[in-house]
């Protein structure tokens, strides 16, 4: 029997095509995909092993101490310094917490309690991107929910425990995974009571919402349907136990700083307009806390359960200039590549740096605009790039001006 050609057998177990369900076939060699899983396996422990400075993400139980969280977060998120630092202490304390609560089992009595955490700043200031961020550096399933849609139960939009769905979709409904996972709740000052006299008509998107979110804050079991929605009635509950779960809450509450000024009116009032302008914006969110979110109409049981709550600044002109280059996935980085890929060399030259930057800032959008002006900038030279001899493209500020202007 002529034997095998190499092509026709897996290279590393030696096994022939007809003892294998099919063959990879690479340029020298084949490979089974018996083989691959266990090469997977195995890349999967060696990066495991790597570091918490490394951008690799770090397994549970290791958890990375403040200083490594805010190195990582550094390379991803510019500016926001105060938020980075809270944030990074704040995760670590959470997973100091369950390995104090639920690992070594506490003989003496002290319970850690959880600490949710809150994020005040502008639209497209990196809120986020942090909560994202961090979701990546500790390898834990990450979700998103836009606080807008979810209502009380048996009211037109998401239940609340659809979140928890969420989360369970993103594990691979592998629970355990899940209960450790982190929630980003986006939008949160869009459920904040509408008046201040609560509950004079029902509120089912306002403080109804607020109330069914408690359970999940807090830390209960929640009876999360895996399938979500409620189009399924016949599915088994999988009962989710949150208190593991964290929460990084975030919202713009717009015109909050009216409740910070009016609490610490003393130092406010009796400026003169120039200095109450200037006080009145950006610098105020400083001083941010529970007492000015429950004015704004969060209900004290929230804010209670969102102890740890810091601020974004206003992106400045520098900041947004930064976030175009800087970052591991900076914005033109990313086209970059994308033109590499089409055996292309972007240059852009410094002036439309700028004039990105500058658009940016006049539409009010925060780094949310950068990319949306980018995409528009190279547009046109996406669409010749595959087919065109070019070796480079040079997005000038005169053609940039040009695009913008249109
Ligand atoms: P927010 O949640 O505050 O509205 P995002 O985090 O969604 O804003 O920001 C939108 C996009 O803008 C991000 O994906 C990122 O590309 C960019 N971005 C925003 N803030 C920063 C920042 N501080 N550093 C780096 N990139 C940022």
């Amino acid at each position: 029997m002529a034997s095998k050609n190499v092509k026709d057998r897996c290279v590393f177990c030696g096994r022939p095509d007809t003892e294998v369900p099919y063959l990879l076939k690479g340029l020298t060699g084949s490979i089974c995909p018996d083989c691959v899983r266990l090469a997977k396996e195995y890349v999967d422990e060696v990066e495991g092993q790597a570091s918490a400075r490394s951008s690799e993400p770090v397994k549970m139980g290791k958890a990375p101490k403040p200083k490594e969280i805010k190195d990582y977060l550094d390379q991803y998120v510019i500016g926001q310094e105060r938020a980075k630092k809270v944030l990074s202490v704040a995760v670590y304390n959470h997973y100091k917490r369950i390995s104090h609560n639920l690992v070594e089992r506490p003989d003496d009595g002290v319970e850690l309690e959880k600490s949710n955490i809150l994020l005040v700043g502008p639209t497209g200031t990196g809120k986020t991107l942090l909560a994202r961020t961090i979701a990546k550096m500790l390898d834990v399933p990450f979700t998103i929910v836009d606080a807008t849609v979810l209502t009380e139960a048996g009211y037109v939009g998401e239940d609340v425990e659809s979140i928890l769905t969420r989360l369970l979709q993103e594990a691979d409904f592998d629970q355990a995974k899940a209960e450790r996972g982190i929630v980003f709740i986006d939008e949160i000052d869009k459920i904040a009571r509408k008046s201040d006299n609560p509950s004079i008509t029902r509120d089912v998107s306002g403080e109804g919402v607020q109330q069914a979110m408690l359970k999940l804050l807090e830390g209960a079991v929640v009876n999360v349907p895996p399938k979500g929605g409620r189009k399924h009635p016949e599915q088994e509950f999988i009962h989710v136990n949150t208190q593991n779960i964290l929460f990084i809450c975030g919202g713009a509450f717009e015109g909050i700083e009216r409740h910070i000024a009016l609490r610490k009116n003393t130092r406010i009032i009796g400026f003169n307009a120039e200095n109450k302008e200037r006080v009145g914006t950006d610098d105020l969110l400083q001083y941010v806390d529970a007492m000015d979110l429950r004015a704004y109409g969060l209900i004290p049981e929230i804010v209670g359960r969102l102890p740890v709550i810091t601020y974004l600044d206003q992106l400045d002109r520098e900041s947004l200039k930064r976030i175009l280059t800087e970052p591991k996935n900076a914005i033109l980085r990313q086209y970059k590549k994308l033109f590499e890929m089409d055996g292309m060399e972007l240059i852009v030259e410094p002036e439309v740096m700028d004039l990105i930057v500058d658009t940016a800032l006049k539409n009010k959008l925060g780094a949310r605009g950068l990319r949306s002006i980018c995409e528009r900038l190279m547009a046109d030279a996406m669409f010749t790039a595959p087919t065109s001899r070019k070796k480079t493209f040079t997005l000038t500020l005169d053609y940039a001006k040009s695009v913008l202007e249109k």
